[in-house]
C-alpha cells in the first residue's frame, strides 16, 4: 500500500510511525517538522516555543513514549502552584475546580467580590438547569449564567484561554472540558435539571480518590519536544519532504495524486493540516466534506521566550495567569519555565515564556518583534516585580502561531462529526490532527494512532 501524508506535525508524524510497514510519503510545507511542536536552540540549552508539556495521567501516552525508547528523556515539573492577575495584583490561583470553574465560593473567595462567591454556595440549591446530552453550549455563557461574569472572566477566560488561545465564550464545554460535560451528561440522564457545582464537585471527589495513586500531572521531555518528533521522523522510516507545499488532491483511478507531490499515485492520503487547509485539499476529491470545514476558525498566538542572566526576584510560581478583564496590560499569561521545571532551572539565570493572542485579537498579525519583546518586559514587570531589563536580557525569541489552534466552540463537535461522516463516503482519505481529535499531545497522538491502525488493517 502506498501511502501520503499531508502534514509533518504530530498528528502526520505519528501516523507515520504507525505506518512504518508500509511505503509512505509525508509532505510538510515548512522547512521543519513538529508543527506546532517546535525546539529551539536557546544558547543554555533546547527550549521549546509551541507545546511544552503533556498529561502524564494518560498512561497510553507514557506506554507510547516507551515504545519509542524516550522514558527515560521525560521530566517532571517543580509543583510549584500559579497565579492569576486579577484586580491589579497577582493571587493564587486556585488548584481545585474544573478548569477554573470552582464548586465552592471559598475555593475562589480571594478572586471573586462577596456577592459572587455566595452566588456559587448558592447554587445548589438554585433551580437547575437543562443539560442537552446531545449538545454543546459555550463554558462562558454556562459559567456566567450560574455564577456570574467575575469567575468567567477572572478566572475560566484566563484558564482556559491559556490552551486554547480564546476566552470561555468562544469554547464549548464538551469540546474543551469533556470530563464536565460527562458528568453533566450522567446528572441529566432521565432529563433533571442539573447544578454545575454539583457536577465540579463530584469530579473534585472522583480526583481527590485517586491522589496519592499517580505521579506528576504534567511531563515534558528534557531536551524539548524535539526528541519526540525527531523520533518519530526517524523510526517510521519514512520518505519526509519538507518545503514540500500539498494545494490539491485529485482522483486518479483507485488512488490519489497530490498536487506539489512526488509524481505518485497513492492508494490512501491522509491529511493531518490544519481545519482550512483541509478543507482546501478536500474541494475536489470530497467537496461536502470541504465546504463543512469552512466553518472552523482559527486563533492566532504568540510565544515570546526570553532567557534573564539572573533569576532574583522571579516568583516562586509556575506560571502567572492574566484575568480576560484586566485592563492595560497585552500578555494573557506567562509561563515561568525556570521555575515550572527543575531541569530548566539546572541551567542557571531564568527563563520565561510569555503568551499574547485570543481569538479575535490579531496581535499575531499585527505586532513586530520589538513591540513584542516590549510588551512581555513591560507586562511581567507589572505582574511580578520581576525587571527583565535589569535583570540582564541575554536571549529572545519570538515564536509566531498564525493560526495555531482551532476554535473550539460549542460547534465544532458536530461539524467535526459532520465531516467525518462526509469522509466515511470517500474511499482512501482520512483525516487526523488537533482539529479532529482535541488539542492535548495525548489526544492527538492516540487519535493519529487509531486511524492509521485502521488503515493497517484494512
Ligand atoms: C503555543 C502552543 C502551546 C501548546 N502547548 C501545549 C502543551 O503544553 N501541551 C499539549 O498537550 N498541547 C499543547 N499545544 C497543542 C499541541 O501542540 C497541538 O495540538 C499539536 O501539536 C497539533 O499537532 P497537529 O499535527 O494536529 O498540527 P500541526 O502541528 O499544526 O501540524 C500540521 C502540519 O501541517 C503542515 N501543513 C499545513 N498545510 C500544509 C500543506 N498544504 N502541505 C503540507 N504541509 C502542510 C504545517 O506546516 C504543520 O507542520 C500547544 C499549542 C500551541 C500553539
Amino acid at each position: 500500500m502506498r501511502i501520503a501524508i499531508v502534514g509533518a506535525g504530530l498528528a502526520g508524524l505519528t501516523a507515520a510511525y504507525e505506518l512504518r510497514e508500509h511505503d509512505v510519503d509525508v509532505y510538510e510545507a515548512t522547512d521543519r517538522i513538529g508543527g506546532k511542536l517546535h525546539t529551539v536552540a536557546f544558547e543554555a540549552g533546547p527550549t521549546d516555543m509551541g507545546a511544552e508539556a503533556f498529561l502524564a495521567h494518560r498512561a497510553d501516552m507514557v506506554d507510547f513514549v516507551a515504545e519509542l525508547g524516550l522514558t527515560g528523556s521525560l521530566v517532571e515539573p517543580s509543583g510549584l502552584g500559579s497565579l492569576v492577575y486579577t484586580g491589579g495584583s497577582a493571587k493564587p490561583l486556585p488548584r481545585g475546580g474544573v478548569m477554573g470553574i470552582p464548586s465552592s465560593g471559598q475555593a475562589v473567595a480571594h478572586l471573586v467580590s462577596a456577592e459572587t462567591a455566595s452566588r456559587i454556595d448558592a447554587e445548589s440549591t438554585a433551580p437547575g438547569f437543562t443539560w442537552d446530552t446531545e449538545g454543546d453550549r459555550s463554558v462562558g455563557e454556562l459559567v456566567r449564567a450560574r455564577y456570574g461574569d467575575e469567575v468567567a472572566d477572572r478566572v475560566v477566560s484566563a484558564l482556559l484561554g491559556g490552551v486554547y488561545s480564546c476566552s470561555a465564550d468562544d469554547l464549548g464545554v464538551r469540546a474543551t472540558v469533556p470530563q464536565l460535560a460527562a458528568e453533566l451528561d450522567r446528572l441529566a440522564t432521565g432529563g433533571a435539571p442539573v447544578h454545575l457545582s454539583t457536577a465540579v464537585k463530584n469530579l473534585e471527589e472522583s480526583r481527590a480518590q485517586l491522589a496519592g495513586t499517580q505521579g506528576a500531572v504534567f511531563n515534558s521531555f528534557r531536551d524539548g519536544y524535539q526528541e519526540l518528533y525527531e523520533a518519530l521522523a526517524e523510526q517510521s522510516g519514512a520518505d519526509i519532504y519538507v518545503d514540500s507545499f500539498i494545494s490539491g488532491i485529485t482522483r486518479e483511478g483507485e488512488g490519489y495524486r497530490l498536487t506539489g507531490g512526488e509524481d505518485a499515485v497513492y492508494d490512501t492520503v491522509i491529511l493531518a493540516v490544519p481545519a482550512p487547509t483541509a478543507g482546501m485539499l478536500l474541494r475536489a476529491a470530497a467537496p461536502e466534506a470541504a465546504s463543512e470545514l469552512a466553518g472552523i476558525k482559527l486563533a492566532n498566538s504568540v510565544v515570546v521566550g526570553m532567557r534573564f542572566a539572573t533569576e532574583e526576584g522571579l516568583p516562586h510560581n509556575s506560571g502567572v495567569l492574566i484575568a480576560a478583564d484586566e485592563e492595560g496590560l497585552t500578555a494573557k499569561a506567562f509561563t515561568l519555565s525556570s521555575r515550572k521545571w527543575p531541569h530548566l532551572a539546572a541551567r542557571g539565570g531564568a527563563l520565561v515564556r510569555a503568551s499574547f493572542g485570543r481569538f479575535g485579537d490579531d496581535i499575531a498579525l499585527r505586532a513586530d518583534e520589538d513591540t513584542l519583546v516590549d510588551a512581555a518586559l513591560d507586562d511581567l514587570h507589572k505582574v511580578t516585580g520581576f525587571d527583565g531589563r535589569a535583570a540582564g536580557l541575554e536571549e529572545i525569541y519570538v515564536q509566531r502561531w498564525l493560526g495555531g489552534l482551532p476554535r473550539f466552540d460549542a460547534t465544532h463537535l458536530s461539524t467535526v462529526a459532520r465531516v467525518r461522516a462526509r469522509l466515511a463516503a470517500v474511499p482512501g482519505i482520512d483525516v487526523v490532527g488537533a482539529w479532529v481529535s482535541g488539542v492535548g499531545v495525548p489526544d492527538v497522538v492516540a487519535h493519529a494512532r487509531r486511524v492509521a491502525a485502521d488503515i493497517a488493517g484494512a
